[in-house]
C-alpha cells in the first residue's frame, strides 16, 4: 500500500490564489521522489499539508495510514527539515541533536547513544560541542538532518534544503543524504526548484507549474546511486 495517498487535492488560500489543483499522487515506500517546478508552483503548499501543516481545501491526503495531523503526532514518525535552520544557537550540536528525545522523556543513554549514531551518520562526530553558528552552511544543514533522524522516521520531508548552499558543498551533501535514504530505509520527499538536483537525486520527479498549481508530470528516474 501507498506511505502517501493524495486525491483529488484542491487548496485555496483566503487570498483566493488557487495554490493547488487536482493534485492526485501515490508515493511508496522507500520512494525518494522530488517535487520540481518554479516558485509558485505549491511545492511547499502541498509538502506542508503532508506534514500535517495546513488543510486542503477539497480532495483528501493520508500519511501512513492516518491523516497528516496524526501521523505528525505519532512519536518520530514523520520528520521535516526546512531550507532555514531552525537550530537553537545557545546549545551545541549534540544538545539539539537529542532535543527530540529529551522532549519526548527518553532516557539519557538512550539519548547519548542515539544522538552519537546519527552524529556519525552525518559525519558530525568531531564537532558534538561546536555551537551552531561556529559551523559552516552545510555542517549546520547535517546538525539538521541528524535531528530529523533521531527519532527513526519512517518519512523525511525535506523543502529546499540545500538551496542556499554553495555548489560543492550541496552535492557533498546530495551524496550524503542517498546514502542516509539507503541505510535508514526512508521514504524521502524533497522539494526543489533546481532541476539538475532532482535528477541527481530521486528515483522519481514530479514536475509541477503554476497558475494554479499543479502536478504536470511525473518521470520515474533509473537512479545509478548510491
Ligand atoms: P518558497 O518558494 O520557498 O515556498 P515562498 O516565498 O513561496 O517561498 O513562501 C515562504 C512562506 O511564506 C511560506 O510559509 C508560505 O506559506 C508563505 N507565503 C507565500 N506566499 C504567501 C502569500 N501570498 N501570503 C501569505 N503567505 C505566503
Ligand atoms: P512554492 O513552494 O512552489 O514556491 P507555495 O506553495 O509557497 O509554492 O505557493 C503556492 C501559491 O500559494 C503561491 O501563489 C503563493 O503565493 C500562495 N501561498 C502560499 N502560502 C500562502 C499563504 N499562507 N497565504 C496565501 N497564499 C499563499
Amino acid at each position: 500500500p501507498a506511505v502517501i495517498s493524495i486525491e483529488q487535492v484542491n487548496k485555496r488560500y483566503q487570498s483566493s490564489t488557487i495554490a493547488l489543483e487536482n493534485v492526485n499522487l501515490q508515493i511508496h515506500n522507500r520512494e525518494f521522489i522530488s517535487f520540481v517546478g518554479p516558485s509558485g508552483c505549491g511545492k511547499s503548499t502541498l509538502l506542508r499539508m503532508i506534514a500535517g501543516l495546513g488543510e486542503p481545501t477539497n480532495g483528501n491526503i493520508s500519511v501512513l495510514g492516518t491523516t497528516p495531523e496524526i501521523a505528525r503526532q505519532k512519536n518520530g514518525e514523520v520528520a521535516f527539515v526546512f531550507q532555514e535552520s531552525t537550530l537553537l544557537p545557545w546549545r551545541s550540536v549534540y544538545q539539539n541533536v537529542i532535543l527530540p528525545l529529551e522532549l519526548s522523556g527518553v532516557s539519557k543513554k538512550v539519548q547519548k547513544e542515539e544522538g552519537y549514531r546519527v552524529l556519525e551518520l552525518v559525519g558530525l562526530k568531531d564537532h558534538v560541542k561546536a555551537l551552531p553558528n561556529q559551523l559552516s552552511g552545510g555542517m549546520r544543514m547535517r546538525v539538521s538532518i541528524a535531528r530529523a533522524l533521531i527519532a527513526k522516521p519512517k518519512l523525511l520531508l525535506m523543502d529546499e534544503p540545500f538551496g542556499a548552499l554553495d555548489e560543492i558543498t550541496r552535492q557533498n551533501l546530495q551524496n550524503e543524504l542517498l546514502n542516509i535514504w539507503e541505510k535508514e530505509e526512508l521514504t524521502v520527499l524533497f522539494v526543489t526548484h533546481n532541476v539538475f538536483e532532482s535528477v541527481f537525486i530521486s528515483n522519481r520527479i514530479a514536475i509541477m507549474t503554476p497558475r494554479p498549481g499543479k502536478i504536470s508530470a511525473l518521470i520515474d528516474v533509473d537512479l545509478p546511486y548510491p
